[in-house]
């Protein structure tokens, strides 16, 4: 069995780390380029979001590898994820024999732990819940040392210092091999940062930084937001967190102490009072916070024709109307130059900058 999984931001970490400690062998999928869009692209049907596209991209370059075995995630929720392992399996398979498993982010603890238990029945059970367990504090780990490079590195003259201790942070989560070493590399790569970033006494002006999930988590299809804003001198605060993500939805949600549905409910009201599938919920309750906290402008990152994202675009409209809050909406395709892109940012950066001022 070779086992292989889309890429989504630094998740390839602690997903290596767990399938390597419980001996399943992995084939690496290649970081995304303009080659995995295309290819991804070609064989999707033209209307689908794009994280369906670069998916599919992803499983095609590790098929070329040798994967024999497809992981992907899906969701009941009302958008399009619900359906991306039906469509994408009926394509695949086209290509040779292939199993897949599907990882149900409704039942994320179970859906993972029973992929698991079948595909290394000899471990037992107690070591396959203490990797996952070691994968959702790695990833809560990651998730805290980019808060803090995203926190401090726009305070000083040359963000790039911040940025390599966080670069070489990702490096040392890959040699994490017990709870220990990942606190310790946690710690160390945080107080680094926070010793750096405190020898500027500099207010940055905030943005928050919200929208559909895989967009914000994917550097390379996001464009490098966070990095740019950082060496725009904008502090960045995000919404979307894998860790948080995978905690709340395993652990806390199965004892019954979450319901991310719920939180964000109560976040949004009065500018939306449903759930309207993926994160538009959240992308609303998340500018309504920054709203509240004042921060100087919002970011809305998002596929182009994400169904709950456009729904949330409506009432980002009156919310920001209210507050008087700058709002930049990007929407990514495949057809995305990083020129615009980035020219929209850096614009929107110094405006804010400006205001700030
Ligand atoms: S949230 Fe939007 S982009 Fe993401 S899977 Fe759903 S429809 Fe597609």
């Amino acid at each position: 069995m070779k086992v292989s999984y889309p890429h989504m931001g630094y998740l390839n970490i602690p997903v290596n780390n767990m399938f390597n400690n419980l001996g399943i062998e992995v084939i690496e999928t290649p970081p995304i380029t303009k080659k995995t869009i295309e290819l991804g692209s070609f064989y999707s049907p033209e209307g689908v979001c794009l994280p369906y596209k670069i998916n599919i991209g992803n499983f095609l370059e590790s098929i070329e590898r040798g994967a024999d075995t497809l992981i992907n995630v899906c969701g009941a929720g009302k958008c399009r994820l619900g359906f991306y392992n039906a469509v994408q399996k009926i394509e695949l398979e086209k290509r040779k024999n292939l199993t897949f498993y599907n990882i149900d982010t409704n039942n994320l603890f179970r859906s993972l732990y029973s992929f698991l238990r079948e595909s290394v029945p000899h471990v037992s059970r107690l070591e396959i819940v203490k990797s996952i367990a070691m994968a959702v504090q790695t990833l809560k780990a990651l998730d805290a040392v980019s808060s803090a490079k995203n926190l401090y590195g726009a305070r000083l003259d040359n963000p790039e210092e911040i940025i390599k201790i966080y670069s070489s942070a990702l490096k040392d989560f890959t040699e994490c091999r017990s709870f220990n070493d990942i606190n310790k590399t946690k710690k160390e790569a945080v107080e680094l940062i926070e010793k750096v970033g405190k020898q500027s006494k500099r207010k940055p002006a905030r943005i928050g930084l919200i929208g559909e999930f895989y967009i914000l988590l994917e550097p390379y299809v996001n464009h490098m937001i966070e990095e740019v804003l950082i060496k725009q001198g904008i502090e960045v605060k995000k919404f979307v967190y894998t860790g948080d993500w995978a905690y709340s939805n395993t652990l806390l949600s199965s004892l019954g102490l979450y319901n991310e549905e719920k939180e964000y409910l109560d976040q949004a009201k009065p500018y939306m009072n449903y759930h309207v599938g993926g994160d538009g919920l959240k992308s609303v309750g998340s500018a309504l916070w920054c709203a509240r906290n004042n921060f100087d402008g919002i970011i809305h990152v998002y596929p182009f024709g994400c169904m709950p994202e456009v729904v949330a675009q409506y009432a980002l409209k009156n919310l920001v109307n209210d507050y008087n809050m700058p709002l930049l909406s990007l929407s990514i395709d495949e057809h995305s130059s990083d020129v615009g892109i980035m020219t929209r940012i850096e614009a929107f950066a110094d405006c804010i900058k400006r205001k700030n001022s």
